[in-house]
């Protein structure tokens, strides 16, 4: 009973981070060009007539869909965006809430301190995230204020929550193991995109990615570990294929920015990294190993990805 209570209570915060990164996604990027603080005034104004907004409107999401998408005050259209960074910021926090991210193995039933700092310390990666995510796409930057501060956040939360980004299994004390496998995901989340974005250089002569990838990377680590830095390269990369491709096609262009991606693999890392790695690590081996039409299905996929894969970059190469 009380668990509903506070799976709709995570939703309503989720929202109203939400509306506040709408702000934050709005403002930061000017802010960090011309190095001036961020400024949040108390009361919300309209960006198209600059009129005060009554504090009953600016309720998320509802506003929206009650107003359907146009100012009150003077009838400017309001971006689909706003509600849906709402919406998604909302969804994150339920989902947090409702699922705790693998790695992290607390009891529902014990909903003490340690799990409503750990709900914290998500939520503040996951609304992070999708401020990254939208300026990104927006400016193609990842300012060093949100970066930066996830990474220390994060090694420092992991003091806080044991095992929250996981854990390397020394004979430490809990909380040791656990700064350390912060640290290590951090090193691992920027030394591996490092990595690629040097090789990416040699190999195509141009930047494959940014320095903000990479501290984008630590933060991912620091919250995810080495594990979780793994999961989200393998995912991001293989959406961003996926994405680059689609767009290409229908635009022509090549180039591809990681952030959002990264975004998205962190997602599913923080949430999926230890069934994904038992799946790739323990099943799969054992089912190869077990069913003697393991190698021909697994040749088969293969092989339609392939074709797959030809046929776009055949049409791509066509328009
Ligand atoms: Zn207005």
């Amino acid at each position: 009973m009380t668990d509903w209570v506070l799976l709709v209570g995570a939703i309503a915060l989720g929202a109203c981070i939400g509306s506040y990164l709408n702000v934050l996604i709005h403002r930061l990027p000017a802010r960090v060009l011309s190095d001036r603080p961020v400024h949040f005034p108390a009361r919300s104004f309209c960006p198209a007539c600059g009129k005060p907004i009554p504090a009953w409107l600016n309720v998320p999401v509802f506003a929206w869909l009650l107003l359907r998408g146009r100012a009150a005050c003077c009838g400017a259209r309001i971006p689909f965006r706003y509600p849906l960074v709402e919406a998604l910021t909302a969804t994150m926090y339920g989902l947090v809430f409702a699922v705790p991210p693998s790695g992290l193995h607390l009891v529902r039933a014990e909903w003490d301190w340690e799990a409503a700092l750990a709900f914290g310390l998500h939520a503040y990666f996951l609304g992070n995230l999708i401020a990254n995510t939208f300026i990104d796409l927006d400016h193609r930057i990842l300012p060093d204020r949100l970066t930066l501060s996830a990474c220390a956040v994060g090694i420092l939360g992991s003091l806080f929550v044991p095992g929250i980004a996981g854990s390397l299994g020394t004979p430490l004390p809990p909380a040791s193991d656990s700064l350390l496998t912060a640290i290590v995901g951090a090193v691992a989340g920027a030394g591996s995109t490092a990595g690629i974005r040097w090789l990416g250089t040699v190999a195509f002569r141009r930047q494959a990615m940014g320095l903000g990838d990479v501290k984008l990377m630590a933060a991912i680590g620091a919250f995810t570990g080495w594990q979780g830095v793994l999961v989200t390269l393998f995912a991001g990369s293989l959406l961003g294929a996926l994405v680059g491709t689609w767009h290409r096609l229908r635009t022509g262009e090549a180039e591809i920015y990681f952030g959002p991606f990264l975004a998205v693999g962190a997602v599913v890392a923080l949430f999926l990294r230890v069934p994904l790695l038992r799946f790739l690590l323990e099943d799969l081996p054992e089912w190869q190993r077990s069913s003697p039409a393991a190698p021909w299905i697994l040749l088969v996929t293969a092989g339609l990805c392939l074709v797959a894969l030809f046929v776009l970059l055949r049409r791509g190469r066509a328009t």
